[in-house]
């Protein structure tokens, strides 16, 4: 493309609220062929809710709710935001926690009333030694359900399974059907459990999911999703998707996203809306076919 051509490609792209850092990503983004999207945030709300809560014999509701939200008031996860809301909801009074730890990627523990407080995924229980077999067929309904099962552990002692719901953005459905018309396949990456990451995808009509991928592991990700030399687009908002931004042949930061994402991108949509995702690319066709 022309100097002139990309100026007013991108001036049109401005009036669209899709900002282009640099000017050669209006190039590379014509030639894209799949589209990768962070789930939490991008695809979704990023404001999840609890759901439900299912205790095992011999714990009790609402305790189990008050000790995890005292424990999950330390931590900035919106996972977390979701069940201090719910406590404080429920009217409980949070008590001080002493040893609190948070391991991105599985979850966090505390210690409350002299006892151990263990909350986050299944493979946070497994590293901690505590079996969650008997939430099997619970949490794999949530699972189905596009929620989030997380695993309550009270002094060592399975407690609790706990669901959060993260609504889909309104506008992820038409995004995805726009990409899917300009011939673009699309693929979704996210730290959620397997089953709740296929619901939502079938749900959207993503082709592809790679999911339960840990913090670090969003760039080894991007990297397979480009070998046999696809040409990727990668569209985030969250801290730990800012490597994978640079990595991806496009990155493209939810404006509404957090900074260094924003940093890290070529490209920034305004709001949070995901039509703007088809609409950049669409306009990146748009501008080269302008000068041929
Ligand atoms: P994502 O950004 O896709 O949600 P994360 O890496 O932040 O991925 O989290 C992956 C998973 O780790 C969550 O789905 C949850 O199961 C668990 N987890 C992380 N932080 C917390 C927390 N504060 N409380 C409970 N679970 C957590
Ligand atoms: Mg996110």
């Amino acid at each position: 493309a022309t100097p002139t051509s990309i100026m007013v490609g991108t001036g049109r792209a401005a009036e669209l609220g899709i900002l282009f850092r640099k000017g050669e990503a209006l190039q590379t983004l014509r030639s894209a062929q799949l589209v990768a999207l962070d789930k939490t945030g991008t695809l979704t709300e990023g404001r999840p809710e609890l759901t439900d809560i299912e205790v095992s014999t011999g714990f009790e509701r609402l305790e189990v709710l008050r000790l995890v939200a005292s424990v999950e008031a330390k931590s900035e996860h919106p996972i977390a935001d979701a069940i201090v809301a719910a406590a404080e909801a429920e009217g409980l009074v949070r008590g001080p926690v002493d040893g609190f730890s948070a391991e991105p990627g599985f979850g966090v523990i505390g210690n409350v009333d002299g006892r151990s407080v263990l909350i986050g995924a299944d493979r946070a229980m497994t590293k901690a030694g505590i079996d969650v077999a008997a939430f099997n067929t619970t949490a794999s309904r949530l699972g189905y359900e596009g929620k989030t099962p997380l695993y309550a552990a009270i002094s060592g002692q399975l407690a609790a399974v706990i669901a959060v719901s993260d609504p889909v953005k309104g506008t992820s459905r038409q995004a995805i059907r726009a990409l899917h018309d300009l011939g673009l396949k699309v693929a979704m990456i996210t730290g959620d459990n397997a089953r709740t990451a296929h619901a939502v995808a079938s749900g959207l009509g993503i082709d592809e999911v790679v999911a339960e991928v840990l913090p670090d592991g969003k760039v080894a990700a991007i990297r397979r999703l480009k070998s046999g030399g696809r040409t990727v687009a990668f569209v985030g908002d969250g801290i730990n998707d800012a490597p994978a931004l640079a990595e991806a042949d496009v990155g493209l930061a939810v404006g509404t996203g957090t900074d260094i994402a924003i940093e890290s991108a070529d490209v920034v949509l305004m709001s949070g809306d995901m039509r703007g995702v088809p609409n950049a690319i669409a306009l990146s066709q748009a501008t080269i076919g302008n000068i041929k």
